[in-house]
C-alpha cells in the first residue's frame, strides 16, 4: 500500500527508530511516546485492522505478542511489567490503519484503560 504510513516504514521509504525486525514483523519506537518505552510492533503484510487478523493468519497475531514480550525483556521490563494494546477502528482509538501492537513500559499503568 503506497499511501500507508507503516508500509512506508516496512519498505524503507521512511526510516523509523527500529528495535526489532524479522521476516514477518517490524518494531519501532513511537513518535509520540506515552511511556518511557513505547514501541509499535507491526506485521510487514498490509491489512487494515485487527479484524483482518483472522483464522488465515492467526499465527501472525501470536507472533506480534511474542515479539513484544521479547522486546520488553531486551529493554529490561520483563519482571517490572508492561502493557500491550491493539486499538481497532474508531471506538478503539485506531488512527493508523495498518495493525500495530503498542508495547508500553517504564511506568505504572492505570486500569481500567481510558
Ligand atoms: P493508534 O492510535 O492507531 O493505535 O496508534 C498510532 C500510533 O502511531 C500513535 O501512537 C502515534 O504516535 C504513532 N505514529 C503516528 N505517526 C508516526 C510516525 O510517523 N512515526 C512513528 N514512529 N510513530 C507514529
Ligand atoms: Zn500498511
Amino acid at each position: 500500500m503506497t499511501d500507508c504510513l507503516f508500509c512506508k516504514m516496512v519498505s524503507g521509504d521512511i526510516t523509523p527508530d527500529t528495535v526489532y525486525e524479522d521476516d514477518q514483523v517490524l518494531a519501532f519506537r513511537d513518535l509520540n511516546p506515552q511511556a518511557p518505552l513505547h514501541v509499535l510492533v507491526i506485521p510487514k503484510q498490509h491489512v487494515s485492522t485487527l479484524n483482518d487478523l483472522n483464522d488465515s493468519n492467526e499465527q501472525l497475531a501470536g507472533h506480534l505478542l511474542a515479539v513484544a514480550a521479547k522486546i520488553a525483556a531486551q529493554e529490561g521490563y520483563a519482571d517490572s511489567g508492561y502493557r500491550t494494546v491493539m486499538n481497532c477502528n474508531a471506538d478503539g482509538g485506531q488512527t493508523v490503519f495498518h495493525p500495530h501492537l503498542h508495547l508500553f513500559a517504564g511506568r505504572k499503568m492505570q486500569w481500567p484503560a481510558g
